[in-house]
């Protein structure tokens, strides 16, 4: 990374002069307590004690046997507390809030699955919680709202633009604004203005941080290639972290085939920051839909934007039927019902399995469980 948050010519802050100011401040409070021995070692320990890190990295053993070629090994995001990889990064945020003496967060969320994460960490560190989620999505995701609710947050639906996730992001940075000085934006992904993307990569780098080590523990060597999805880019960032500078291993984003930004997006500043981005014909962010609520978003993180244009990385895109058959075929072989958004990397690691030898190892990173999708892929099948 160069200098104020730029991957190449991606990245950056693009931002009037009042939210600047404000994110000015929290880069300078990152960079300092992330140097802080005592912020680590209450991170480690929440990771440990709340979300039940470290997670297994679980040889698939019937799912090897069964595609005949490369050992396939789970990164087991699923196991995490409130069931995928969201919670390393709002219990990171959390944390730094706090040291910042912040008494009050702020969310967006689309589906629902961050504005939980949040929620659930403000609970235990008796933050007041507010998220701000588009009107539309309120409805569709009633039970979710439910949730944030039961663990204590309060949920703005919000009814102007489109009532969809974009609008929630700008009421809530507008709150952020108003109330700089007591609350504290907690964004769900590797995206926005810096220094966001490098503060969920540095929380989410838990990650790769245990893969290596569990890896060379039962290989002895490094993994041939570790696949993980790509939404906004968090899991994936985290997931490739400790290998970047591990010319040997391949790095693999998967994408949805409906939302394919890295495979075909264009470079373009949107939210904030630069990175690729899928663009209408009027030059806005194209609307997406994936099966998969957490893979619908137009951009993508910086740094996959600029590992993908100096060729560090490869991106690939799965549809939405080969998710939902991984799905399917995922939890009847190993026992796991993966989210849909994780089925799209296992529906990549299969392919490339057959492609290599027995000799190749595979890590798969698996983000999320999939209890919050069954209802909607039962929906589906019977149709
Ligand atoms: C939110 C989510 C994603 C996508 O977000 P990233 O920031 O790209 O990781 C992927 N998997 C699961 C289970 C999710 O909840």
């Amino acid at each position: 990374m160069s200098e104020k948050g730029f991957f190449g010519e991606f990245g950056g802050s693009f931002l009037p002069d009042d939210l600047a100011k404000v994110l000015a401040i929290l880069d300078e409070q990152f960079e300092t307590y992330r140097k802080d021995p005592d912020f680590v070692e209450e991170f480690s320990y929440y990771l440990k004690e709340f979300v039940g890190r470290e997670n297994p990295l679980t040889y698939a053993k019937n799912l090897t046997e069964q595609v005949g070629g490369a050992k396939i090994y789970l990164k087991r995001e699923d196991l995490n507390h409130t069931g995928a990889h969201k919670i390393n990064n709002a219990i990171g945020q959390i944390l730094l809030a706090k040291r910042m003496g912040a008494t009050r967060i702020i969310a967006e969320t689309g589906a629902g699955q961050h504005g939980v994460a949040t929620a659930t960490a403000c609970s235990i560190f008796g933050m007041e919680c507010t998220i701000y989620m588009g009107k539309l999505d309120t409805e569709r995701q009633a039970l979710n709202v439910f949730r944030m609710e039961l663990l204590g947050a309060k949920v703005v639906p919000v009814d102007s633009g489109q009532g969809r996730l974009k609008d929630a992001v700008d009421a809530a940075l507008a709150d952020l604004v108003e109330n700089y000085e007591t609350t504290f934006y907690l964004l769900g992904s590797a995206v926005g203005p810096h220094p966001f993307p490098t503060m969920v990569k540095y929380f989410q780098s838990v990650i790769s941080e245990e893969s290596k080590r569990q890896i060379l523990e039962k290989e002895g060597k490094l993994p041939t290639a570790v696949v993980a999805v790509a939404g906004g880019g968090s899991n994936a960032i985290g997931a490739f972290a400790h290998y970047i500078d591990e010319e040997s291993v391949r790095l693999i984003g998967v994408e949805p085939a409906e939302a394919p930004t890295l495979t075909e997006g264009v470079p373009a500043v949107i939210h904030g920051f630069k990175c690729l981005t899928l663009l209408d014909e009027q030059g806005q962010p194209k609307p997406t839909f994936s099966i998969a609520a957490g893979l619908d978003y137009p951009g993508i993180g910086p740094e996959h934007s600029y590992l993908k244009t100096s060729g560090r990385a490869e991106y690939v895109t799965v549809t939405g039927d080969e998710a939902l058959e991984w799905f399917q075929q995922l939890s009847k072989v190993e026992g796991i019902i993966p989210a849909l958004e994780s089925a799209h990397a296992v529906a990549h690691a299969v392919k490339l399995a057959k492609e290599l030898s027995k000799e190749d190892v595979i890590i798969v990173n698996l983000s999320g469980r999939g209890d919050k999708d069954v209802q909607q892929v039962y929906n589906m099948l019977h149709k």
